[in-house]
């Protein structure tokens, strides 16, 4: 992992999840991918488990994923044809597909520093407590303007909830130049819920999943924002 001049950082595919999860320059800069590298499997998947890995293999559930999604990391992939850059917006096809061609493999993600006064958070819901795939997982990242509680900008991603992790853009927009209030972060996790697309599986039935979608918005806003339950 390399940062540049411009405080862009470099996570090489081969790169362990165990690795991001404990790198303290990853923590420091973008708390919101460490969080979710520490939720993936337990310690011995962890260690063998790549970023690339787990990007590729373009799994609906992949932790990683909402994090990369609202910190716009793009994906640089390297084929016969030459390099070539994606952002990672536009990397998923749906379960186990991705825009790489048959020849290509991903080399690394580039993270583009978080916006100036940004906090972030993913929070992940399994079956159980830990070693198990998200039945949903949200990442949310705030960017904050000098009042105190006015959100500049808000990013939401979700994973499980569809095809490929999302971007929430509806539930984004209801927070951009807005104070944090109770009600504002009901009507954003309402927005999420509706916009998410779960289908009912051995994980969960659709309408839990959206209720899980609406809980982790609210709880991930709530901690991010003065509003703490
Ligand atoms: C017990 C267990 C628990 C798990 N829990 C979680 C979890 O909680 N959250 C989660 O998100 N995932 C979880 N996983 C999945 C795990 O994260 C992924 O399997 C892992 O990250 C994949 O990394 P890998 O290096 O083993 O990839 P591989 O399994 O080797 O590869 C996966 C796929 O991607 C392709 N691929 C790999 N690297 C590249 C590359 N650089 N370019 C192009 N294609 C590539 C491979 O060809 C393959 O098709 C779990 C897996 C296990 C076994």
């Amino acid at each position: 992992m390399e940062v540049d001049s411009e405080g862009e950082v470099e996570i090489g595919s081969l790169t362990t999840v165990a690795d991001l999860a404990a790198s303290p320059m990853i923590s420091k800069k973008f708390s919101v991918l460490s969080q979710a590298a520490a939720t993936i499997g337990s310690l011995q998947t962890r260690n063998k488990a790549t970023v690339g890995g787990n990007i590729s293999r373009a799994a609906p559930s992949a932790d990683l994923v909402p994090a990369l999604l609202v910190l716009e990391a793009r994906a640089i992939l390297l084929g016969p044809g030459g390099q070539r850059e994606v952002p990672l917006s536009e990397f998923f096809l749906g379960p186990g597909l991705t825009v790489m061609g048959p020849q290509e493999i991903l080399t690394r993600i580039m993270v583009p520093p978080a916006p100036v006064a940004s906090s972030s958070l993913y929070l992940k819901q399994g079956r159980r407590k830990s070693v198990d795939l998200a039945i949903v997982g949200v990442a949310v990242l705030v960017a904050w303007a000098e009042e105190h509680n006015l959100c500049r900008e808000a990013r939401i991603a979700l994973a499980s909830v569809a095809p490929q992790p999302m971007r929430a853009h509806q539930a984004e927009s209801w927070l951009a130049g807005q104070m944090m209030s109770p009600e504002l972060i009901n009507q954003c996790a309402d927005a999420a819920a509706a916009e998410a697309r779960p289908i009912s599986d051995s994980y969960g039935d659709e309408w839990y999943k959206r209720h899980l979608v609406r809980a982790l918005v609210t709880r991930c806003l709530r901690r991010l924002s003065d509003q703490e339950e």
